[in-house]
């Protein structure tokens, strides 16, 4: 060969290789959540995830988002990912406690940690390793995948002055803190979203949690239920991303890459974007409901509250290891984390705060 055609090789090798990305076929996934897609800021991660890969993937890799509008299966996505009707899912992890009871720590556990402290066990410490050790047997991959952070206790048609207080009461308040509540007396309902404002309205129940100001003010139980009891039960409630492991191990390197930093990124952008909409629906609330009265339970109470959650964990952990290992997990970091929130977040909002009083 003439050394002209020699170099055309070469070069033609050079470019050929430089560009194999180029050459693959359009990639198209769906992904399936719990929330309808209007329901911010739950539905907003998945959205996000999607734009952000189609634009990284030079619109190779598409990602269509299906909410529970279009599937109508909201508490169906760990099956639909398992079973491949959907490469990806976005829900939370304590609706798959009837499969696992493990699956409950992935979100959040009353008294457990804030959001800060639970982001740093998942990536810093044993979390990412504990959950994906958890949901191998669903062959489902699972990612953080926005947080809510501290949660409102809920809203109360009358105020809890005791622990009689809630013998009887009537209450939407679903997982672990439901359990608790019913140790106490309460009488635990679950009612569909859509129906909540008209149990609360007509007496159905006589109370209610939901998540926090941001999310609350669009279902507008502050008009009818003016006690709103500060935050025990969800401390960090944490959404999740699923991947179909087959599907994940068929994707070329720079795809998984490009979803593992979207899923990063749009986890952390709902934890800001929750915050900023309960600052503002807050403020707007104090102002045009200035009956709304911000309570935190009695103390008794709140021990009592403490003391049923210690009871049940420490049942289930009795009779399912993996759960007492997730527990332990979370109670080692928790009380490394705790003592260092304590002198950083906490010192400081605090100190900062007695010098505007
Ligand atoms: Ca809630």
């Amino acid at each position: 060969m003439k050394l002209a055609s020699k170099l055309l090789v070469a070069v033609l090798l050079v470019v050929f290789t430089a560009m194999p990305a180029l050459a693959e076929k359009t990639i198209k996934w769906k992904l399936a959540m719990t929330w309808p897609s209007t329901l911010t800021p739950l539905a907003s991660p998945p959205i996000k995830l999607a734009e952000m890969v189609e634009k990284m993937s030079g619109g190779k890799f598409l990602i269509k988002v299906e909410g529970k509008e279009k599937h109508k299966a909201a508490l169906g996505i760990l099956d639909m990912v398992k079973g491949g009707q959907y490469q990806m899912g976005h829900s939370a992890s304590y609706y798959w406690k009837g499969k696992d009871m493990s699956m409950v720590f992935f979100t959040t556990v009353p008294f457990g940690m804030n959001a800060e402290e639970q982001y740093a066990w998942f990536y810093y410490d044993e979390g990412m390793k504990l959950m994906e050790k958890a949901y191998d047997k669903f062959k489902v991959l699972s990612f953080p995948g926005g947080n809510t952070g501290v949660q409102m206790g809920g809203w109360f048609r009358k105020e809890i002055k005791s622990l009689d207080d809630l013998k009887g009461l009537k209450m939407r308040i679903p997982g672990l803190a439901g359990e608790v509540f019913a140790k106490l007396g309460v009488n635990v309902t679950n009612i569909p979203a859509g129906e909540l404002y008209t149990s609360l309205d007509r007496g159905t129940i006589d109370a209610l949690e939901w998540v926090g100001p941001g999310m609350d003010i669009k279902m507008g139980f502050h008009k009818i239920a003016p006690y709103y009891y500060t935050g025990w039960h969800e401390p960090a409630s944490e959404m999740q991303f699923l991947i179909n492991k087959r599907a994940y191990a068929k994707l070329p390197p720079e795809y998984q890459e490009m979803l593992q930093v979207a899923m990063k990124a749009t986890a952390a952008d709902m934890f800001s974007e929750n915050f900023g909409a309960s600052a503002n629906a807050w403020a707007k609330m104090k102002t045009e409901y200035p009956n709304i009265k911000v309570k935190t339970f009695p103390t008794p109470v709140l021990k009592a509250m403490k003391k049923a959650t210690d009871e049940l964990l420490n049942g289930y952990a009795a009779k399912d290891p993996q759960f007492k290992t997730i527990l332990d997990s979370q109670r080692a970091f928790m009380k490394k984390a705790r003592a260092w929130t304590l002198i950083s977040e906490y010192n400081y909002i605090k100190t900062s705060e007695e010098l505007e009083k």
